[in-house]
């Protein structure tokens, strides 16, 4: 048997490049940044990146250098950036690259300008501002020398900011006075990017809610990663249907047990759940290494024979137990845990609600074990 028959996350790369130009229809002014870092959200990185590209994606995006050059060392020549840097990474490699590199520092437009001075190229530079995340970025109070050190750069030939970004805290709450403070925050660091002589080709501010539900904020370019594969940011925002977008990734996994079990029967480690009478017990063959959540216990709904099951105990490192009750199944049957939901299957959305997270996580976590198997690379 091979692993398949064991469990499968099918990527839709159809639904993959639908959702992207769904995404471009609601920004029709700007360009599209498809984001596929940490392995386009657990989807597959390359395939992923070759199918937002195929929709129009004329950037793509990933958070670490080594992810990036992933994509090249695949073959990938589009604008692509990566922003998370730290001290000593490989901008020299990244420029030599063709990648757009991202500086919130002092200490990082250093960095890329002495790579850049190394190697005789040009960097390219992406400045972020800090607009009130409070996490990567330059606060408000060191932009001007951040942005001044850029232009100094720029006359020594060593690099180009080619563009000023930021990122929200709270676009997935509709409605959240941040979003006002921060777009007010941008406005002015891009006026005090111009004032500095900077003429960036794009400024870009617009993750996944904030390029379905804020126009204002959509700029030259959108940056949407979890809506890329069909998610929407949170139930707020909307459902994915509401916007044209639907789920790519359905994980699914094969029963390895089903048998009948006497009343009173305690199931999985430290027997949180006991069976109320006889009834019949499936075991589905992926476990917390598989990145199932542990905190799922007793709450993730699977599929089984036409009906949400819940998970019935401790969901192991492996495994977990669900309780067919009246109804029975064979050791191969399918079990899936989430999908579009169009065929009545759970959603990541539904996980993410029994185990006390964001539908983000649910995807990105899916394990190596589990093999990705890609439907629809070819086509419209
Ligand atoms: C992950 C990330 C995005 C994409 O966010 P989504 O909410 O998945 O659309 C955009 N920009 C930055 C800086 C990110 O880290």
């Amino acid at each position: 048997m091979n692993e398949e028959m064991r469990a499968r996350a099918e990527i839709d790369l159809g639904a993959l490049r639908a959702n992207v130009r769904a995404l471009r229809a609601r920004a029709p002014r700007s360009e599209l940044m498809a984001v596929v870092k940490s392995d386009a959200y657990g989807h597959g990185a390359l395939p992923c990146a070759h199918a937002a590209r195929q929709a129009g994606a004329s950037w793509l995006a990933t958070a670490t250098p080594q992810e990036a050059l992933a994509l090249r060392a695949a073959g990938d020549t589009g604008r692509l950036l990566c922003w998370l840097w730290t001290p000593g990474g490989p901008w020299r490699q990244a420029i030599e690259a063709d990648v757009d590199v991202s500086a919130g520092a002092l200490w990082a437009l250093r960095e890329a300008a002495d790579a850049a001075r190394a190697c005789g190229r040009t960097a390219r530079v992406h400045l972020k501002a800090d607009t009130g995340l409070g996490r990567g970025g330059c606060q408000p109070h060191d932009w001007d020398a951040l942005t001044a050190a850029a232009r100094a750069a720029e006359a020594e030939g060593v690099l180009k900011v080619t563009g000023v970004w930021s990122h929200f805290a709270c676009a997935d709450e509709p409605g959240h006075p941040s979003i006002a403070a921060q777009l007010e925050s941008f406005r002015a660091a891009l006026a005090a990017a111009e004032r500095a002589g900077l003429r960036p080709e794009v400024r870009h501010m617009a993750n996944s809610p904030a390029t379905l539900t804020l126009p204002e904020a959509h700029f030259d370019l959108v940056r949407p990663g979890v809506s890329v594969y069909g998610i929407s940011p949170s139930p707020e925002v909307g459902q994915p249907g509401d916007f044209g977008l639907r789920p790519a990734m359905t994980l699914s996994a094969r029963l390895a047990n089903v048998k009948r079990v006497p009343g009173g029967h305690g199931v999985s480690y430290g027997h949180h759940y006991v069976t109320a009478g006889e009834t019949t017990l499936a075991l589905v063959p992926v476990g917390y290494a598989d990145g199932i959540p542990r905190h799922a216990s007793g709450t993730g709904p699977v599929l089984v024979g036409g009906k949400w099951r819940t998970v019935a105990g401790r969901v192991a490192m492996d495994q977990f137990v669900v309780d067919l009750g009246g109804d029975t199944a064979e050791a191969g049957d399918e079990a899936v845990l989430f999908g579009p939901g169009d065929a009545g299957e759970p959603t990541a959305q539904d996980w993410a609600q029994a185990a006390g997270t964001i539908a983000y996580e649910i995807v990105t976590r899916i394990g190596a074990r589990v093999p990705r198997v890609y439907v629809n690379a070819d086509g419209g």
